[in-house]
């Protein structure tokens, strides 16, 4: 059986990101073995609803190592490669082929899978997922003679998808199940904005719907609404939420409770196994509660904080929450966590697409959303949310300076 020092189960951005990092950690040739289902070496997954949907990006430029840089570190690759279970105690991973491989440390990385439509009509043809380079390829593909598209969802894949397909000069309508855009993330204020620049963009949002069927012969030609409406498309692209991969690790011991649960070591309950990425519930020591998250620079925190573990280093996981977004003409950020926030305080004008919103408790920073606004209040967002800083609302509604803002613990 072939034996691997490090293995990593998942060949996509933690695996891009912790195999680069231990090359500059000296790893030496042969110690890394990748498993991945992907056809692809790892990639960005970003851009493929943005600049790789849009065409202006291709499939070396979202590599995250280039193709050279695995055979040059002596890393093993093996792609299309579906593990179907990993044995923690014999420290071996079981292959789809029937191969067994081992390994003295695991990282499993093995990522999320989108959520599918259940209703009537949904495996007719012309109606997508996206989650990985193939499936944004066949988007792109439809889109070049598409007509008309419908996308479900009002969360940031919807919004992404639905910005480049209009700007393709594909009729897009939304079709959101909430009352406004990103409801989970988006103050209704927040909503409104994006609402507005969509519907001038001329996306058609319907809000408060539920699909009953997606209707055509082979292929979709429409959807059908609750409330009796169709809406007419040549093609369904659904962005209605993801779910951790657990499949593969379901037997081996390790404890399974909305993704693998891992401490804030991000150590699995099995000695020697770390899990990281979109599959992790890790204990998240800033706000003292248990998360998974599901967005990129989580994926590239976590697969560098785990090779510097696999190299010996052992310092607890402490990472301010942080999601981007591009759509239209728009690139805003958004830092940490507003669950428990008692105050949102706004800064700019939400009638311009320059604004920042701060979520504080008891006046101390938890969350922040800043587009088109000076690096100061970027830069402010981190630090302030690391240091649980107390700001004075007042001063920050301001124009004057962000860090006139600050007060000093009382
Ligand atoms: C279209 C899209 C756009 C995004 N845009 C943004 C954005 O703008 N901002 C942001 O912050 N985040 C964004 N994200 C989220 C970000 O890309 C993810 O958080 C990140 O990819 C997670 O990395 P990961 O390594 O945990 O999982 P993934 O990158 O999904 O990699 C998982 C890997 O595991 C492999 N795998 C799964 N099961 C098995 C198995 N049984 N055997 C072998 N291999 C297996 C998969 O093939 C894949 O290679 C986006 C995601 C998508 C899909």
């Amino acid at each position: 059986m072939n034996q691997s020092k490090y293995m990593i189960l998942g060949g996509g951005m933690v695996a891009g990101y912790a195999a680069k990092e231990l090359v500059e950690r000296g790893m030496k040739s042969g110690e890394l073995t990748i498993l991945s289902a992907d056809n692809a070496i790892p990639y960005e997954r970003p851009p493929l609803s943005k600049s790789f949907l849009a065409g202006k990006d291709d499939e070396k430029s979202i590599r995250i190592n280039a193709e050279e840089f695995y055979g040059q570190h002596g890393i093993e690759v093996k792609l299309s490669c579906e593990v179907a279970g990993v044995d923690a105690r014999q420290k071996t991973v079981h292959l789809q082929s029937g191969e067994d491989l081992g390994f003295e440390k695991l990282i499993v990385a093995t990522g999320a899978q989108v959520k599918t439509l259940t209703i009537p009509g949904a495996n007719l043809g012309d109606v997508y997922y996206l989650r990985s380079m193939e499936d944004s390829k066949k988007i792109r593909t439809r889109a070049g003679d598409a007509k008309r598209a419908a996308v479900i969802g009002g969360g940031f894949i919807a919004m992404e998808v639905s910005a480049v397909l209009a700007q393709k000069g594909i009729e897009t309508t939304m079709l959101i199940r909430e009352d406004r855009i990103w409801k989970q993330v988006f103050t209704p204020a927040m909503s409104k904005f994006f609402e507005d620049y969509y519907s001038a963009r001329g996306v058609r949002l319907v809000k408060q719907t539920n699909l009953t069927e997606l209707k055509g012969d082979s292929a979709v030609k429409s959807v059908a609404l609750e409330d009796g409406r169709t809406v007419g498309c040549d093609m369904v692209v659904a962005g209605i939420g993801v779910s951790p991969v657990t499949e593969p690790i379901a037997n081996s011991g390790m404890q399974i409770a909305n993704g693998i649960v891992v401490n804030e070591y991000l150590e699995t309950s099995v000695p020697g196994i770390h899990a990281a990425g979109d599959v992790a519930n890790y204990q998240d020591t800033l706000f003292n509660k248990r998360r998974r998250v599901e967005h990129w620079d989580n994926a590239v925190s976590q697969g560098q904080y785990c090779a510097r573990a696999l190299s010996g280093e052992r310092k607890a996981f402490s990472h301010v929450p942080y999601f981007f977004s591009d759509v239209f003409d728009l690139s805003y950020e958004f830092w940490g966590d507003p669950a428990n926030a008692d105050q949102i305080v706004e800064r700019g004008d939400l009638s311009t697409s320059s604004f920042s919103v701060w979520w504080l408790q008891q006046k101390r920073v938890i969350a922040a959303f800043v587009m088109s606004r000076p690096d100061e209040e970027r830069d402010a967002a981190t630090k302030w949310i690391e240091s649980k800083q107390q700001v004075s609302a007042e001063k920050l509604k301001g124009k004057s300076s962000v860090s006139d803002a600050e007060e000093s613990a009382s």
